[in-house]
């Protein structure tokens, strides 16, 4: 019962999980569904709003004891909402390590083409989640590399969707063209990310858990060419990324890691970057920092020769580029 002494009722509309849709991708539909905001349906619902704000990806995994009930309490209410059981909600929780996940505002990759046959037949546009792990960054149904919806206030039109998902899907087949995979490298994706659904702590041997441990966490979404830096690294021009990730593996203190205090700005700069004064010595530039600029004339080069003569536009120019530069004056 409410504050107010009203008692909530199940959803008007009983909008549910879609199979292997994640949990944001579903209560957003609801919310939508329903013309409200994520806080207001948990008011309604009597469920505690604190947990709106709350990243609930990973359901009740690594929780304590009272957050454990919180969450437990708020998935009896969802389920009750739209006369669903409880553990088809649980069902879109995934049970993995945290860093595992994409940070959450970038939990935005969807396949165009899925997207696009949907749309077509009428069935709800979901995010997956499969499609949420930092090891994913392709549609494994139609071999198509995942595309970043843009961030709007609310869901796009059906203009500007169509728009975008016509844009998305021309951008997603050109570097998908100019890329050969390691046949090896997908199939050890594919199984390692069935492996992360399952939310199975099995560690496989030799060479597969080297590229689990490579990729489960990587941090390619530092870069916002993050899924064409994943393509390349399941090519043959694997060496291409490798700058990228020693670079981002170094310990500097603009990267964020686990703890969010670290996101900090550093209160001083290390010593060896202070320039013109003081006695700082001389420092060797780091030999890893050519890598980096190797890797990127490596990438820059490619660019220049995927498409010659015929555009500008490079393997990793972002989606709805050209449609930007068409409105350009
Ligand atoms: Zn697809």
């Amino acid at each position: 019962m409410t504050a107010l002494g009203l008692e909530p009722e199940p959803l008007a509309f009983r909008v549910r999980p879609q199979v292997d849709e994640c949990f944001d991708s579903w209560i957003d539909r609801v919310a939508f569904a329903h013309d409200t905001t994520r806080s207001d349906l948990f008011r309604h619902l009597g469920i505690e709003e604190a947990l709106a704000r709350q990243d609930l990806a990973r359901g009740q995994s690594g929780l304590g004891f009272a957050e454990y009930l919180r969450v437990h309490h708020m998935v009896e209410r969802l389920a009750w909402a739209v006369q669903i059981e409880p553990s088809i909600v649980k069902g879109t929780f995934l049970s993995v390590d945290g860093s595992a996940l994409l940070p959450r505002r970038m939990r935005q990759y969807v396949c165009a083409r899925c997207w696009q046959q949907a749309r077509r037949d009428g069935q709800p546009r979901i995010i997956r989640k499969e499609w949420i792990l930092r090891m994913s960054w392709r549609c494994r149904l139609h071999d198509g590399l995942l595309s970043r919806v843009p961030v709007e206030e609310g869901p796009m039109s059906d203009r500007a969707l169509d728009a975008w998902l016509v844009d998305a899907l021309a951008e997603a087949e050109r570097v998908r063209g100019g890329i050969a995979y390691r046949g090896r490298r997908l199939a050890w994706n594919a199984l390692c990310i069935d492996t992360l659904l399952r939310g199975s702590l099995n560690r496989f041997k030799g060479e597969k858990q080297h590229y689990l441990e490579r990729f489960q966490g990587n941090l390619f979404h530092f870069t916002r060419h993050r899924v064409a830096m994943l393509a390349l690294a399941h090519s043959h021009l694997d060496r291409a990324v490798w700058g990228f990730e020693r670079l981002v593996a170094m310990t500097m203190p603009e990267r964020p890691v686990q703890n969010a205090a670290s996101l900090q700005p550093p209160t001083r700069l290390p010593r060896n970057w202070r320039i013109g004064r003081g006695r700082a010595t001389p420092c060797p530039v780091d030999s890893h920092l050519f890598d980096v600029v190797l890797a990127y004339a490596h990438v820059q080069e490619r660019r220049d020769v995927s498409a010659p003569g015929r555009t500008p536009r490079g393997l990793l120019s972002a989606p709805g580029s050209r449609r930007r530069a068409a409105r350009a004056p």
